[in-house]
């Protein structure tokens, strides 16, 4: 087995360098927990950006990949499986969309909502060809193909990488009535959003937003898409973010825990009304859709069910925001705690230039907790919603003690 140090010196030499990782290696997961090949153990704040919802190597994911890895794995769509229509009628069950389109990865589900909502506007909504104009928001984050990044206004993820693809129109996020006069152009498809932005730094639009969002759409015949990638699957204490705002959009996104970290799992799931659109040829994946994605993708759904996720979601989400604020009058190294359920952050008291945030993330790593910052001055605090209050209890002593301490050791 490879040493901590070892590891990250592979990584290093043979890897491109496209991420800037906590100096942290994993080797074995299990619950709420993550260890280190020294056998140290850590509390997993993250949940692989919110895939892990279920816990690391969830029983009754692993043991259905098992079981459907030694039966059937891959077909391609050039034939038909007997899980796939298994999985679709699930999910219509599930989540009560007529159809499901099946991805892989996170990004490609966004591309074909896109791409669905731009064959909807020629065909249904009567826009002329190549006119079709995509609404997004600042401050998105939706994945990192060439399309997606094109309407990014993070310059990292958009420099040097254009030509970028026209279509898309970027306004302020949580500002209706930017989104009611962009609205009024003729040529707009559709609207492209995330319920919370996840990446942005957890960024919570006012309440009422959302639903407000979704009428102004509908009163201007536009799609409404959720990008629940981050947002969906029990993580802010309802199944699917929108939720909260009883809202149904035309196209919802999924991804990260639709599979609960077991296999690259992500569909679009539309009405017939938009689904019709696409006709054979027209788009797919070789991957998308394998048998054994389906199984684990039904697990994985079937453990957010069985263990009320969703709702301990939204006990330890309240929980962890009300001892934060406690904290937040102990420390002038958190200005705020700002989140819906199990998906927080804390705003650092310090600019996004500086390493503040992330020498905290290095201390709390080293007193057992692993949690990562974005944009600078942000810790996202995101751990499986498998958790249970104890441990919850056990985490925040473990933040307001690294806080704390690195106050107390910054300022004198
Ligand atoms: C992670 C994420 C994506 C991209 O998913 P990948 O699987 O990394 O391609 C898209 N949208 C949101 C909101 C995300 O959090």
């Amino acid at each position: 087995m490879k040493s901590t140090q070892q590891a990250i010196e592979l990584e290093n030499k043979y890897g491109a360098h496209n991420y800037h990782p906590l100096p942290v290696v994993l080797e074995k997961g299990e619950g709420v927990f993550v260890w280190d090949p020294e056998g140290k153990k850590y509390y997993d704040f993250l949940s692989a950006y919110s895939a892990v919802n279920q816990g690391h190597c969830h029983p009754k994911i692993i043991q259905t990949l098992r079981d459907q890895s030694e039966k059937l794995t891959l077909v391609s769509r050039a034939f038909y499986s007997d899980m796939l229509g298994t999985y679709e009628e699930y999910m219509h069950n599930y989540f009560g969309y007529d159809k499901l389109l099946p991805m892989n990865t996170g990004a490609e589900a966004v591309e074909t909502s896109i791409k669905l909502c731009r064959k909807w506007a020629y065909e249904k909504k009567g826009i002329e060809p190549d006119l079709a104009k995509i609404l997004v928001a600042k401050g998105n984050f939706h994945g990192r193909t060439t399309s997606i990044i094109s309407f990014s206004n993070d310059p990292l993820a958009r420099e040097n990488f254009g030509p970028y693809t026209p279509g898309f129109k970027s306004i302020p996020y949580d500002n209706l009535e930017a989104l009611e006069e962009a609205l009024q152009d003729p040529t707009v498809a559709g609207f492209l959003v995330e319920p919370i932005q996840g990446e942005a730094g957890v960024v919570v639009p006012s309440k009422g937003y959302l639903k407000k969002s979704y009428d102004l759409c509908k009163k201007n015949n536009a799609l409404y898409i959720a990008d629940e990638i981050q947002t969906g699957i029990a993580r802010t204490g309802e199944l699917l973010c929108v939720d909260h705002e009883n809202v149904r959009p035309d196209i919802v996104i999924l991804g990260k825990a639709l599979s609960g970290g077991a296999y690259p799992v992500s569909a679009a799931l539309a009405d017939d009304e938009v689904m019709e659109c696409i006709r054979p040829g027209e788009h797919g994946s070789t991957y998308g859709g394998n048998p054994l994605a389906c199984a684990v993708a039904m697990a994985a759904l079937d453990v957010v069910k069985d263990e009320n996720l969703a709702d301990n979601a939204e006990k330890l989400g309240n929980i962890f925001r009300a001892e934060m604020q406690n904290l937040i009058t102990e420390t002038n190294l958190i200005t705020k705690v700002r989140g819906k359920g199990l998906l927080n952050a804390v705003v650092i008291n310090d600019t996004p230039e500086s390493d503040t945030a992330w020498n905290i993330c290095l201390k709390l790593k080293e007193n057992g907790l692993l949690a990562k910052p974005t944009h600078g001055n942000i810790i996202r605090f995101a751990p499986p919603l498998i958790m249970n209050e104890e441990q919850l209890q056990d985490c925040i002593k473990i933040i307001e003690k690294t806080v704390l301490e690195y106050e107390h050791a910054t300022v004198t």
